[in-house]
């Protein structure tokens, strides 16, 4: 039947186009059946008005072992034709990028790139050929990103040119990465990498606060200068990286504002790789100024215990007897037969006066010593002390004032307060030239109330400093080496703390109490 308008011309003409078209899908359909072709992409055009759309029909019982292999790999697998379509992927791609596989088949690459990323993709396909290895981000479907490395290869099969992406999301390794760099910016002893030669490669937070300044690309000698703590020789890093010993080794370091510090140094070595170059070393230090103090002090109150000990139990036995020696000389002294002999009497009587006086504060280093602690401002008991002090220094030469600050009321026991800035006075003008100035001040400094007792003499010999507070320890001639141990005792029955600073220009005994001593009470301690 021929229709209207139909000639055996135009017939002819549409039987070899049908031919034609027949031809083309048979060859399709043979590509398909030898596994040649995994996925079809179709241009559709829906109605009039839409404009022609891709829609890509995946074929299964392509090459099955390939698709096995990009089913199971642990990476996204993609490839994507040459205007960005995703025309087939993997689970583990729309895993990363967060996304149903359905979804992500056919739509565009650039939806899970960053523009920036996109740029360079583009780049890339533009180039029909070669391969690409980027880290990049890829945008996911709860609007974060997943940080890959996206490998890529331009292919061209039967002259149609496509892009195979493999990528592997580096999710977890930046959140270990994370972690690590999370220990080594918190940690609070410093750390500091160098490579093989001693040249530092990094530091964290803590390094820099404690040895400022530029560290990274400098050698570690002279970045961080630190001296061998006896001998005050310079410390070399060979010297610890040479030793087999796992022992620290103790350092010091002089601080920019003059304070030194005691450090432990300790080093190991890492090697990134298996050569040589990528060795190197991990340097840490920690510092024991404070315990290093604290062992002092704790050594120092041992010794001062058991000096104490000693004068609670021997004390009263040696005064008691002293006591009736005493009487009866006072009782000879008046006898007329003894008339010559008044100025022995009186000698000996003064001799036992001062043995009583040093057993006086022999005994005042005993530990279960009663004291008094009761509610009172510092500056009532110097301002009731300060007349006598004054009196005693113009009869010696020296000067003497007060510099009184606003300070809250403390616990403390009157008596023994006096007696320890007594002792203190003393020492000072003991160790100053005529004409010398003590001063007596006080002050609150954030939660520590602060008694300094300050000189121009000649400083503490540097060979003592250690020993400050050791009962019987003196460098005067008649000096008993009883004054100091009677404040450090004072003192820690106060809860209180002396720090001492001393030069040849003169010396400053800081006693520093707590703001408030809770519990004010007759106790011992
Ligand atoms: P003493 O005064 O009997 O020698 P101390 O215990 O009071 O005993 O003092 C111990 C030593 O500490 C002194 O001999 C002195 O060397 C040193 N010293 C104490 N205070 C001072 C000071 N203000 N200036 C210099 N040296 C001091
Ligand atoms: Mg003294």
């Amino acid at each position: 039947m021929i229709s209207e308008g139909q000639t055996i011309d135009t017939l002819l003409q549409e039987i070899k186009q049908l031919r034609q078209e027949l031809a083309e899908a048979n060859s399709i359909v043979e590509a398909i059946k030898h596994g040649e072709i995994d996925a079809l992409l179709i241009s559709n055009k829906l109605n009039d008005q839409d404009k022609l759309s891709d829609q890509v029909y995946i074929l299964k019982g392509a090459d099955h072992i390939y698709r096995v292999l990009v089913e199971e790999m642990q990476e996204g697998c993609a490839t994507i034709s040459s205007n960005g379509i995703i025309l087939l992927c993997n689970k583990n791609f729309a895993d990363i990028v967060k996304t149903p596989l359905e979804q992500v088949i056919g739509s565009s690459i650039f939806n899970f790139l960053t523009p920036r990323d996109g740029a360079v993709f583009t780049n890339f396909i533009s180039i029909h050929h070669g391969s690409i290895k980027t880290e990049c981000s890829l945008k996911t479907g709860d609007e974060f990103c997943a940080p890959v490395i996206l490998s890529a290869v331009n292919i061209t099969v039967e002259g149609v040119n496509l892009i195979c992406a493999v990528v592997t999301d580096l999710t977890t390794q930046r959140r270990s990465e994370r972690f690590v760099q999370m220990i080594f910016n918190q940690v609070r002893e410093p750390i500091i990498a160098c490579d093989r030669h001693g040249r530092i490669i990094k530091a964290n937070p803590a390094a820099f606060t404690m040895f400022g300044g530029e560290l990274a690309g400098n050698h570690f000698d002279t970045a961080i200068p630190l001296f061998c703590e006896f001998g005050g020789t310079e410390f070399r890093l060979n010297q610890i990286i040479n030793s087999d010993s796992n022992y620290d080794i103790e350092v010091q370091y002089k601080r920019q504002d003059g304070k030194v510090l005691n450090l432990i140094i300790n080093a190991s070595h890492f090697n990134m790789d298996e050569d040589a170059n990528s060795m190197g070393y991990i340097i840490t230090l920690k510092d024991i100024t404070e315990k290093r103090l604290f062992t002092k002090e704790l050594s120092r109150l041992d010794r001062l215990n058991l000096i104490g000990e000693m004068a609670a139990g021997i004390g009263h036995e040696v005064r008691n007897p002293m006591t009736t020696v005493r009487g009866y000389l006072q009782m000879f002294q008046l006898k007329k037969k003894y008339a010559d002999d008044h100025e022995q009497f009186h000698i000996m009587i003064e001799e036992l006066d001062r043995a009583n006086s040093i057993i006086t504060e022999f005994l005042s280093l005993a530990k279960n010593k009663r004291v008094e602690l009761k509610p009172g401002n510092l500056n009532g008991t110097i301002h009731a002390l300060f007349p006598l002090l004054q009196a005693d220094a113009m009869r010696l030469g020296y000067k003497i004032q007060t510099d009184i600050g606003d300070i809250p009321v403390i616990c403390y026991d009157d008596k023994e307060i006096r007696q320890l800035i007594l002792n203190l006075v003393r020492n000072a003008m003991e160790a100053m030239k005529l004409g010398g100035a003590v001063s007596i001040k006080t002050y609150a400094d954030n939660d520590e109330i602060i008694l300094a007792v300050q000189d121009t003499g000649t400083g503490i010999p540097k060979h003592i400093m250690d020993k400050l507070g050791t009962p019987f320890m003196t460098t005067k001639d008649g000096g008993t080496g009883l004054g100091l141990s009677v404040c450090y005792r004072i003192a820690e029955r106060h809860g209180a703390k002396i720090d001492v600073k001393t030069s040849s220009e003169g010396t400053t005994f800081f006693i520093k109490f707590k703001a408030m001593i809770a519990i004010c009470t007759t106790h011992y301690v």
